[in-house]
């Protein structure tokens, strides 16, 4: 062993795993089990305690769970992790941690459609409330700030791609008001964005997405950053406050640094329950391994077939930061050097008509309501996930009737376009 720190590329393979002390395997075991047995009375007590680590119920912890959440805080930077059951599942563990009734957190307005129903709708039931701000202008956020602010919420790439969000700049007005600023990186992953280095001060994730990378597990993580000062701070009496249900222990003062996610798991995942099975961590975990190598396809490979659309006469328009002419270049080399991303939006000059057609002559992308797989996806927002809008609505939303969205995959590049032209003459 050396001092060396390790690089990306090897944490995404290495970070969190050994050796299996018990069989010596290789690969991390799926320790599908519910519960573990203590070693005694005392053992028992201290674990219920929070005085000692160790697995008690796998809604808690998982051993499986636990590589994966080690491996995702590691390549994010951040202190500690907690995978749970879906993206959507750590959004809401991450604002409960942080949310009373009758609180407010701003959120950037291009964000995924769910994120967006879950922000205006199902929150209403705990009392929360959202404010939108304009991702593209940093001041919108300052303006939107009251005395009940408790979070600043954006996605790094943003839904429904081709956006890039001046996180530094948004940090720094969550940081002039004392606000934890919140980072959905599901988009970009760790590979190309690491929202800490730009004042993040939590990340969470849709592992579902380019994490897992092979469209076969829902999953999410919620990535502490250390940065924020909780202890004292009555604003976050989860975090701060003596908790009945542990004695009287304030989280801040016993665990520091990684004081948010210990809040979020033994408050809010121990409570809400929303476990991530640890067969869904075993093939998360197996995806992260090569997530250095997909990112990059992913990436170039996009990029191949934003500009081969640009130059196509049946394209109005591509919004693609890999683009020179893009609008969101300068940010995209800046945040994002490496790539762009898989995901970006284009518009047909058939409209409507030609956007239903594309969908459905195209044979290798599979036409479906996800992104981030290794296979190319395609879907026509306005025909299915924005149908139930108004047509102005749909325009507002990024998803008239002319606009496709692209998730690329990580196949031969010259097939996808070939695809793409069979499928807009056809
Ligand atoms: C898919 C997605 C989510 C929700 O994640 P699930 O795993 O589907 O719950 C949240 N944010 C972004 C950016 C996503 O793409």
């Amino acid at each position: 062993m050396t001092d060396r720190l390790p690089g990306f590329d090897t944490l995404a393979i290495h970070a969190g795993a050994a050796p299996d002390a018990a069989t010596g395997a290789r690969a991390t075991p799926i320790y599908q089990t519910t519960s573990f047995v203590f070693d005694d009375v005392d053992h028992a007590a201290s674990l219920f305690g929070l005085q000692a680590f160790g697995n008690i119920y796998s809604r808690i912890g998982n051993p499986t769970n636990a590589v994966l959440e080690e491996r995702v805080a590691a390549l994010e930077g951040g202190t500690a992790a907690l995978a749970v059951a879906s993206g959507h599942a750590a959004q809401f563990l991450v604002m409960h941690a942080l949310l009373q009734p009758g609180d407010e957190f701003i959120a950037a307005n291009k964000l995924y459609g769910g994120s967006i129903n879950q922000f205006n709708h199902s929150y209403k039931n705990f009392g929360w409330s959202v404010a939108w701000a304009d991702t593209d202008d940093p001041a919108s956020f300052e303006a939107a700030i009251t005395p009940r602010t408790k979070a600043i919420f954006v996605e790094s790439i943003a839904n429904p791609g081709g956006v890039i969000t001046d996180l530094a700049a948004i940090a720094a007005v969550a940081k002039r008001h004392n606000i934890p600023f919140i980072v959905d990186n599901t988009m970009a992953t760790p590979y190309l964005i690491r929202p800490f280095e730009h004042g993040a001060d939590i990340v969470v994730h849709s592992a579902t997405k380019f994490l897992g990378g092979h469209g076969n597990s829902i999953g999410g993580l919620i990535v502490d950053g250390g940065t924020f000062a909780w202890a004292g701070d009555d604003r976050y009496p989860m975090l701060s406050k003596p908790r009945p249900e542990y004695g009287g222990m304030v989280l801040s003062e016993t665990f520091g640094n990684f004081g948010f996610a210990i809040a979020v798991r033994v408050l809010g995942l121990r409570d809400l329950g929303p476990a991530l099975s640890p067969f869904n961590a075993f093939l998360i975990l197996n995806g992260i391994e090569t997530l250095p190598l997909r990112m990059q396809r992913h990436s170039d490979n996009a990029r191949v077939v934003a500009q081969h659309l640009e130059r196509h006469p049946e394209v109005s328009w591509v919004s693609y930061p890999g683009l020179e002419t893009d609008r969101y270049h300068a940010l995209h080399k800046r945040y994002c050097p490496l790539g762009a991303g898989a995901v970006f939006t284009f518009g047909l000059k058939g409209g409507y008509e030609a956007g239903v057609k594309l969908v459905s002559n195209l044979k290798l992308f599979s036409h479906l309501a996800n992104i981030g797989d290794t296979r190319s996806l395609v879907i026509h927002p306005a025909s299915t996930t924005h149908r139930q809008l108004t047509d102005e609505q749909k325009v507002r939303a990024g998803a008239g009737p002319e606009v496709v969205r692209l998730s690329i995959g990580i196949e031969d590049p010259a097939d996808l376009i070939a695809d793409l032209d069979q499928a807009l003459a056809g």
